[in-house]
């Protein structure tokens, strides 16, 4: 049985089937929740969907959903799975007792699983509050949000529309999109004075129409920062992924006035990651997306400035200051700088792709696309953990996923958990030994030939959605001239400098670089751009604080 519904606050809502449990978490949840939101009750799965759907139908808004695993006729995985049609957005939460967890890390995938309990939950103020705080904290600045105010309205097959779409995602800016072709959208395109040609459009909450935008333009509109306060810093450091939120938060943290630049969405490629799970305590995997939510709250509340869409495109020493530049020409200093900019994903060089690309051939935007595939037949081009990831998480919606793996097995790099859930998941398959060889259509993709590199033979399937995930490597030509990097373009530090125990002919000091301190005296790099780095997120997050520890050395004896 559900309690009344009232539409007038948001809503969390719990199910558990044993009403002393229901009654419990209820009152644990009012105590803390109850002046701000309400707490809705109920004894079956059955009985949450009929409130769920009374909701909806009084337009209410639902935060966060605890569902008991155990539960008769509809279990708590079987439950979530169906509110989630109704409220994508709301968090959710199962709980379990200490048996069920195997069912509980499954239901990960199924339900992408914010958070499982262990019952009992007691004390309430350290194992439920923290959680259901958190969850309703990331409600509030992302999806779930009250009122999604930017407006964007596209067409499904505009390259731009899409990066438009991938940009405000991952910088984490609320928005609601429309098809050219739906009545809204047609209205919104009419009311800017626009016939659609020209896609996207975009309406900020404040009204102001933009047309094709470009993302340094988008930024400042959203509200996001672009331009640094200061002219000078203890530390800039560019690119804002693992290694440059975890430097963020350590250099803010210590006291170093510090300015992160970002040429597109902070979280870098953490940040396209539907779950990570070998980030270190985070037992039930985490999103790119939260983690990066979190990372972006931590160094802000320590006083780190972050731009965004902001690209930095030349390095320079002016005496004792670092100087960098942007692409629009204006420069920033400091004491220091942090090189933390990653990789790239690497293109696919075949007929056809360049031109499809944003219109059925995707880089690393699996998570905004996702939706867009309901029913439809997607292929998955890699064999390392990324492309295993987007096969999994795209199978939530699409008909069928193909994987096309190049070798005779996926990567041996290909995690084993992941492995074992593509090989027992009934809609991903593995097409090994498997290239493709041009991407065909006119507007948008239509078909793939592929080559079996054994046989050579060729064969021309029909799809309108690959994604590609096929390694990557370093952006940084920008850097040519200015530190010394490898024969791939990484960025060479320490010990790598000095191969034959002598640093390099242009370093003027008396000491030896620092372990992650480049050939410039007073500028490091951490994470994937580093040379020999260990391309994951532990590594990178501990190298931007190690480099923020070198910082303080060098600040110390310059
Ligand atoms: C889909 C996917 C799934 C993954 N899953 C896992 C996993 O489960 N576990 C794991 O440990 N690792 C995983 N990885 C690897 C992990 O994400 C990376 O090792 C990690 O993100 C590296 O962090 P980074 O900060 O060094 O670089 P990046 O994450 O690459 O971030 C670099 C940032 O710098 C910015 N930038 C680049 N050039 C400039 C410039 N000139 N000016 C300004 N900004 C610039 C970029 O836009 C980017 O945001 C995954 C990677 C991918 C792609």
């Amino acid at each position: 049985m559900s309690e009344a519904v009232d539409a007038a606050r948001t809503v969390i809502l719990t199910v558990d089937d044993d009403p002393a449990v229901s009654r419990a978490v209820a009152r644990d949840l009012r105590r803390r929740y109850g002046d701000r939101y309400r707490v809705v009750r109920a004894e079956s799965g059955a009985s949450a969907l009929e409130a769920l759907r009374e909701l909806k139908l009084r337009g209410a808004h639902v935060a966060v959903l605890l569902a008991d695993y155990r539960m008769p006729q509809m279990n708590g995985v079987e439950f979530l799975e169906e509110a989630l049609d109704l409220f994508p957005g709301a968090r959710r939460v199962l709980l379990t007792a200490y048996a069920d967890t195997g069912a509980a890390i499954d239901a990960i995938n199924v339900v992408d699983l914010d958070h499982y309990l262990l019952k009992p939950w007691a004390p309430p103020e350290e194992k439920l509050y923290p959680v259901v705080d958190d969850l309703l904290e990331s409600w509030r600045v992302t999806d779930g949000k009250q009122a999604p105010t930017t407006k964007v309205v596209g067409h499904r097959w505009s390259a731009r529309s899409s990066q438009i779409r991938e940009f405000l995602a991952r910088n984490q800016v609320p928005y609601r999109w429309y098809s050219s072709d739906e009545p809204e959208g047609a209205r919104l395109l009419r009311a800017a004075g626009e016939d659609g040609l020209r896609l996207p459009l975009v309406v900020t909450p404040d009204g102001t129409a933009m047309v094709e935008p470009d993302e340094a333009e988008l930024a400042a509109r959203v509200g996001l920062s672009t331009t640094p306060a200061a002219d000078f810093y203890d530390l800039v450091i560019v690119g804002g992924g693992p290694a440059g939120l975890g430097a963020a938060v350590y250099g803010a943290s210590e006291g170093l006035r510090t300015v992160l630049v970002e040429r597109e969405a902070t979280g870098g490629q953490a940040g396209q990651s539907s779950r990570i799970e070998n980030y270190l305590g985070f037992p039930d995997g985490v999103s790119g997306a939260q983690l990066t939510d979190r990372a972006r709250r931590q160094a802000t509340k320590f006083g780190a400035e972050l731009l965004t869409a902001r690209q930095v495109t030349a390095l320079e020493a002016r005496g004792a200051a670092r100087v960098l530049r942007f692409s629009d020409g204006t420069e920033v200093s400091a004491h220091s700088v942090i090189l933390a900019t990653g990789v790239s994903y690497r293109q696919l060089d075949v007929p056809g792709a360049d031109d499809l690309t944003g219109r059925g051939v995707y880089y690393g935007s699996a998570l905004t696309e996702a939706p867009s595939c309901e029913g439809q037949d997607v292929y998955v081009v890699g064999g390392a953990n990324s492309a295993g990831q987007a096969a999994m998480f795209l199978s939530r919606n699409a008909r069928s996923v193909t994987l096309l793996v190049r070798g005779p097995t996926p990567a041996a790099t290909m995690s084993h958990y992941l492995l074992q859930r593509i090989t027992e998941s009934p809609t991903v398959s593995v097409r090994t030994n498997t290239v493709v060889e041009a991407a065909h259509g006119t507007d948008h993709l239509e078909k793939l030939t592929l080559r079996d590199t054994g046989t050579g033979e060729t064969e021309t399937v029909e799809t309108q959605w690959m994604f590609v995930f096929i390694g990557a490597a370093p952006l940084t030509d920008w850097l040519d001239g200015a530190v010394l990097r490898d024969a791939h373009g990484f960025v060479l530090t320490g010990p790598d400098l000095t191969p034959d125990g002598s640093p390099p002919d242009t370093w003027a000091l008396d000491r030896p670089p620092y372990h992650l301190e480049t050939s410039v005296p007073g500028v490091f790099a951490a994470g994937d751009v580093r040379a020999e780095s260990a391309k994951r997120v532990a590594s990178a997050v501990g190298e931007g604080a190690m480099a923020v520890m070198l910082v303080h050395r060098y600040l110390e004896q310059s």
